[in-house]
């Protein structure tokens, strides 16, 4: 008999034979940890267990990554319950009695911290077999990797550097993942840093699914140092003040459980420290605000990991280790929420009724098309609004810090809180948060209103609001138009600048104010005039691309202002197709790099290069005319970004990478004096390897890892186009700079600034008075632009984004 002939034969016995659940070992041909599983190979299994677990696996997939991995969940419970899962779902949404817990565990948000995926596997088995009496009353949904693109990333690289058998010696290349790391998605995003902003696609498609089941527990794996044990609840403080004694009880609870198995195990463990529940992005804290027991467990191992490792104290870490402790973690929260099921099915809907916070009615308006922006976020979150119906209402004001009064025009929205997602509304809307431990992690402030630069007043009284509001159907200019105007205001106008640039339309903007009649424009108006547009269907382009766009669209007849300088004139600028590279690789912040480049292609919508540094020489930078330098620890490209620009280039520098451009070596930016270097705390992961207890209280006073200010705009600056005179910055760092003596100051502080909410070190605050927070130099013929407070960070502060739209075009 031939060898293949036998094969095939073997392969059908084989077939009929078991047709039982396998496990992952059996099924993947290796035992669970001794070799990384690819992502297809993960959802295969996952395929597998549906076909094979008679009726107690419905799988969903929900969405695509940017680099087309599928994206799905595995509903795991009985063969009764999975038979009638949209009933029991609308149940609970209801608060109808179902009896079931339902609990979703989330595995892998960062790539590198590979172990999770591999332990969802595990999990899934264990509960479909030894653990089949948990499921008549519990239903749990499995994601076994929110993130494949990183986490492919760090596989495909760890299998093809590794030695065989692996090494475990830490220096050793497979150890040594190289820049931007696993960690990230595709557009080098911390997914874990997301959850509420909603700027990915792998965000935006698990948060439909999510809020369809709002589940009573959520759990994300994750992986810290290599040298840490394992973390898992009760969080540290500081907790959000919203959060309720039963999600606090519950979380201690469920820690005893998991300690119970890791002290049967000899395990090492800890709780209480480094993971706080404030910041409302995160995997632990959304769901808490959306009524679950939200929780983050930490194994130790990550990028360094591998195989197996040689911790700092001499043991071997082994992946196999790693998928062990975060199944046993699994396994337990799924038993400890069956165990509970009552209560929390009665705490979950106690969570729904209105919480009678402080504030009744946040009413947000000003700009019709960030309203707009503003208004499809809260529809992703299902949060309800109603719009202004003439009313007055009376509460404190953001822009003013004060009370104040206002009767509400029907371009306002109204955001109770009392409805479902009330205390999501609260957590992101209220003006301070507030602060029970200075010590986290992360950002201290992030209010909606200052990061959509709308207007607010927060309501002690409800307001109710109209339901609905008139639909204005934008009117298309007459045939006799001579140009075409588009107020400059918001990203929508930016997006529409993009288009008609790429399409070939010439677009012109006033450098002054100008108006017909008593209409009046703000400098920065764009100008479309037809005349100079008949190589392309100039009319339906324009329409078109403000329908697409939501914008409204203005006309004259002539070119003759009543007031300021008329269309012909020098003041009336052409905008150029700007050729626009970027700054990338391993100097780089692999994160403001990634801000950067999700921004210019799914936001702009505009081509971009990433250049590596390495190729940055005068012939290649001749092919650009803007060049974008993210945050980052460069070798002084000084020099030749000096030549560049004095020949017309355009620089445009985020954070960090301003330290290059100092007085020493030919710019003006003057660093203010302070000895004491901040740290940031952006990865927290990175972080954990410091005891939290041993984190001196004292370096508080040199930090600010994301407070809000309030700042100057010199309007008549270009690069203010589209702003009023009042901005709302986040400031990412206590670094801070002095007003530029030979350049513009476009955004500043003033004397005296304090936050209006987050956080400052008093190390650190006094030296923000009098400093700059956006300006500019001309050099020869070219210019740098200095970005001090990073506006694209994690593609959430709305209203920064025009700044760094105005410093590509307007120049
Ligand atoms: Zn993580």
């Amino acid at each position: 008999m031939s060898m293949r002939y036998f094969t095939i034969l073997l392969f059908i016995g084989f077939r009929f034979a078991h047709t039982q659940v396998k496990s992952p070992d059996q099924f993947l041909g290796y035992t669970l940890g001794t070799y990384f599983s690819r992502h297809h190979q993960v959802t295969d299994y996952f395929r597998h267990l549906e076909a094979q677990a008679s009726g107690m696996v419905k799988l969903q997939t929900y969405g695509k990554t940017n680099e087309n991995r599928e994206l799905l969940v595995a509903f795991i419970s009985s063969p009764e319950n999975i038979s009638r899962l949209e009933q029991i779902r609308t149940n609970h949404e209801t608060g109808k009695d179902e009896n079931v817990a339902i609990v979703w565990l989330s595995y892998n948000v960062h790539g590198n911290e590979s172990a999770g995926t591999e332990a969802s596997m595990m999990t899934a088995h264990e509960l479909l077999t030894a653990r089949k009496e948990w499921l008549k009353n519990t239903i749990v949904i499995i994601d076994p990797c929110i993130n494949p693109d990183g986490r492919d990333r760090y596989v495909n690289w760890y299998n093809q550097q590794m030695n065989s058998p692996y090494n475990a010696h830490v220096q050793t290349a497979e150890h040594d993942e190289p820049w931007p790391s696993g960690r990230p998605n595709h557009y080098l995003f911390d997914l874990n840093r997301d959850w509420a902003w909603l700027t990915q696609v792998e965000s935006q498609q698990r948060i439909a699914l999510y809020n369809r089941w709002l589940p009573h527990v959520h759990v994300d794996f994750h992986e810290q140092g290599m040298n840490e044990p394992y973390y898992f609840a009760p969080a540290a403080e500081p907790y959000h003040e919203v959060i309720t004694k039963w999600q606090r009880e519950f979380q201690n609870g469920v820690g005893r459980n998991n300690a119970k198995y890791f002290d049967q195990n000899g395990w090492f463990y800890f709780t209480r420290e480094i993971f706080d529940l404030l910041y409302p992005s995160y995997g632990d804290t959304y769901p808490t605000y959306n009524g679950a027991i939200g929780m983050t467990y930490e194994q130790g191992g990550s990028g360094r990991g591998g195989l197996g490792v040689i911790t700092d104290e001499g043991d071997t870490l082994t992946l196999r280790d790693r998928v062990l402790h975060h199944h046993m973690s699994g396994i337990s929260t799924v038993e400890y929420s069956f165990l509970q099921k009552d209560r929390l099915i009665q705490e979950f809907n106690k969570f729904n009724t209105n919480k009678n916070y402080k504030y009744k009615t946040y009413a947000v308006g000003g700009n019709p098309e960030k309203v707009a922006i503003l208004q499809a976020l809260l529809d992703r979150h299902e949060i309800l609004y109603t719009f202004g119906d003439g009313a007055s209402i009376k509460g404190f004001d953001y822009t003013s810090g004060k009370q104040a009064s206002m009767k509400l025009p029907e371009s306002f929205i109204l955001i109770n809180t009392d409805q479902k997602k009330g205390t999501l509304v609260n957590v992101l809307f209220e003006p301070t948060t507030y602060l029970s431990d200075s010590l986290t992690y992360d950002i201290t402030a992030w209010s909606l209103p200052y990061a959509f630069g709308l207007e607010c007043i927060a309501s002690e009284t409800k307001v109710l609001g109209k339901a609905s509001k008139q639909v204005v159907n934008n009117s298309i200019p007459a045939s006799d138009t001579y140009a075409f105007l588009i107020r400059w205001d918001s990203m929508e106008d930016a997006r529409v600048l993009s288009e008609l640039l790429q399409k070939g339309v010439r677009v012109r903007y006033s450098e002054s104010a100008f108006s017909f009649g008593d209409k009046k424009y703000a400098p920065g108006t764009l100008i479309i005039v037809r005349g100079e547009n008949d190589q392309v269907n100039v009319d339906q382009l324009v329409k078109e691309v403000a329908q697409n766009n939501n914008i409204t669209v203005e006309s004259t007849t002539t070119g003759m202002v009543d007031t300021g300088k008329d269309f012909g004139s020098s003041a009336v600028k052409l905008i150029e197709q700007k050729r626009i590279a970027v700054l990338t690789g391993d100097a780089s912040s692999s994160l403001n790099v990634g801000e950067v480049w999700h921004f210019m292609e799914n936001e702009l919508n505009y081509p971009v290069s990433m250049l590596n540094p390495s190729y940055l020489s005068a012939s290649v930078l001749s092919s650009y005319d803007v060049l974008i330098v993210p945050e980052g620890w460069y070798s002084d490209l000084s020099g030749t970004l000096k030549s560049w620009v004095s020949s017309g280039g355009t620089v445009i520098a985020i954070g960090d990478a301003l330290s290059m451009f100092n007085k020493d070596n030919g710019f003006s930016l003057e660093a203010k004096q302070d000895n004491k270097s901040d740290e940031k705390k952006e990865d927290r992961h990175e972080h954990a390897h410091i005891p939290y207890d041993k984190l001196e209280r004292e370096s508080v006073k040199d930090l600010i890892t994301g407070a809000i200010f309030k700042c100057k705009v010199e309007t008549t600056n270009p690069l203010a186009f589209g702003y009023g005179d009042t901005y709302f910055t986040l400031k990412l760092s206590g670094n801070a700079y002095n007003w530029i003596e030979d350049g513009g100051n476009v955004v500043y502080l003033d004397k005296d600034s304090k936050p209006v909410s987050g956080f400052a070190g008093c190390n650190v605050l006094p030296k923000q008075s009098e400093s700059l927070v956006i300006g500019h130099e001309h050099m020869g013929g070219g210019m740098l632009v200095y970005m001090i407070d990073n506006p694209l960070f994690r593609g959430f502060w709305e209203n920064g984004k025009l700044f760094f739209v105005n410093a590509l075009f307007f120049n």
